[in-house]
């Protein structure tokens, strides 16, 4: 289908961008970021040269947890991205403002133009994964940038305290329309796991997420447990520190793509 293909964006004309995977959630707080920037870790511990694209315009949390304050620069060429102490090159609009805890206001054509911008303003050098946060929702933002971007695929975020199949529903139908792939489900604060004796318990309940993927026949690509030190850590900006990222198997996965 050409037509679909010619709506796409090409980026910078210096940028060489492998794959594209946009992170996704029905609401916010559920740890897309989190999600995010683990993934992109595990990505960066596979080898894998990585970009994130902070699109959570309103919410950017990527630059805090990676502990990474500097400005973005630009020449006349073009403007680049900052890079986090791991080799990780980042975008946000955190980087842009003066100063980093100012609201964003703008509406929505607006803030889908400025993450248009960080797709093809910017010289992205030789990235292997490039993970697009996305706000919650399946609002104009997420649509513009599925439009205007060429993804390989979506990675939803889920968590136990939400009614899980009806944001996979909306997501899958949005991605159906958008022609765009779904690469699986990854369920945050998933468990606790006791840190005396190890047992796992189910906080929020037991999860439905087994039923949810067969329903939709869709991949389990990780379970993330409520782990107040990966909150911690991740708030201090040490995201490439931690121990235990927990995506590891969900970044086996995606190197799958390489072979497609
Ligand atoms: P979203 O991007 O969906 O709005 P965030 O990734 O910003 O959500 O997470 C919201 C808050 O919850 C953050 O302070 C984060 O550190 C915390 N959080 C997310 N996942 C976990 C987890 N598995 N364990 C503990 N805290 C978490």
């Amino acid at each position: 289908d050409t037509r679909k293909k010619d709506m796409h964006e090409a980026p910078h004309e210096l940028s060489e961008i492998r794959h594209v995977i946009a992170v996704v959630s029905g609401k916010g707080g559920v740890g897309k970021s989190l999600v995010t920037g683990l993934l992109s870790e595990a990505m960066s511990r596979k080898g894998r040269h990585v970009g994130i694209i902070d699109a959570d315009i309103t919410g950017p949390s990527i630059p805090k947890m990676f502990g990474v304050s500097a400005e973005i620069c630009g020449s006349e060429a073009g403007a680049y991205p900052a890079t986090t102490s791991g080799g990780i090159d980042i975008v946000s609009m955190n980087l842009l403002l003066e100063n980093g805890s100012d609201p964003v206001v703008w509406r929505g054509p607006i803030l889908s133009g400025v993450v248009k911008q960080f797709w093809h303003d910017f010289i992205w050098n030789d990235i292997d994964y490039m993970f697009i946060d996305m706000p919650p929702g399946t609002g104009d933002v997420p649509l513009t940038v599925m439009q205007s971007i060429k993804l390989d695929g979506i990675v939803i975020v889920t968590s136990p305290q939400e009614l899980v199949s009806m944001i996979v529903e909306k997501a899958v139908k949005m991605a159906s329309a958008m022609n765009v792939p779904i690469l699986g489900l990854v369920e945050n604060m998933s468990y606790f796991q006791c840190p005396d004796c190890g047992k796992k318990h189910e906080i929020f309940g037991k999860s439905h997420l087994q039923e949810i993927a067969d329903q939709y026949k869709l991949e389990i690509l990780g379970r993330i447990p409520m782990d107040p030190r990966l909150a911690a850590e991740c708030d201090a900006g040490q995201v490439e520190t931690l121990e235990n990222i927990y995506l590891q198997d969900a970044a086996e996965k995606l190197l799958q793509l390489e072979k497609d």
